[in-house]
């Protein structure tokens, strides 16, 4: 009886984004890979971003329903990753600059 409970239980798997597997910068490179569906338009990160560099697209609405989150000056961005850090959906894979060769 107890094992024809577990062999009735259904498997669930996990869903992983894809965003979260990505293992290269994007190329051209830029600071963040904004994984803009998942964007519930809160503005944390907008709060939290020292230069200010953040705002919702308000042009645009994403497939929950939201204006998602846009990097408006990607040169400005200094890869601090206080937006990842305080954004509550994982919206956010930051990278740091690539160094010169030499350096
Ligand atoms: S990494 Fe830092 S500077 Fe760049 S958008 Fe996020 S909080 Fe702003
Ligand atoms: S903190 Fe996350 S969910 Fe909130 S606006 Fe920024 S990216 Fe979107």
């Amino acid at each position: 009886m107890f094992g024809a409970g577990l062999r009735t239980r259904k498997r669930t798997t996990m869903a992983i984004s894809p965003v979260a597997m990505t293992l290269r910068p994007p190329v051209p490179w830029a600071p963040l890979l904004i994984a803009e569906d998942h964007c519930k338009g809160c503005e944390l990160c907008v709060a939290a971003c020292p230069k200010a560099v953040l705002a919702l697209d308000r042009g645009r609405v994403n497939l929950l329903g939201y204006h998602p989150i846009r990097l408006t000056d990607p040169a400005a961005c200094t890869s601090c990753a206080f937006c990842a850090r305080v954004c509550p959906d994982a919206v956010f894979i930051v990278w740091a600059a690539p160094r010169e060769a030499g350096r």
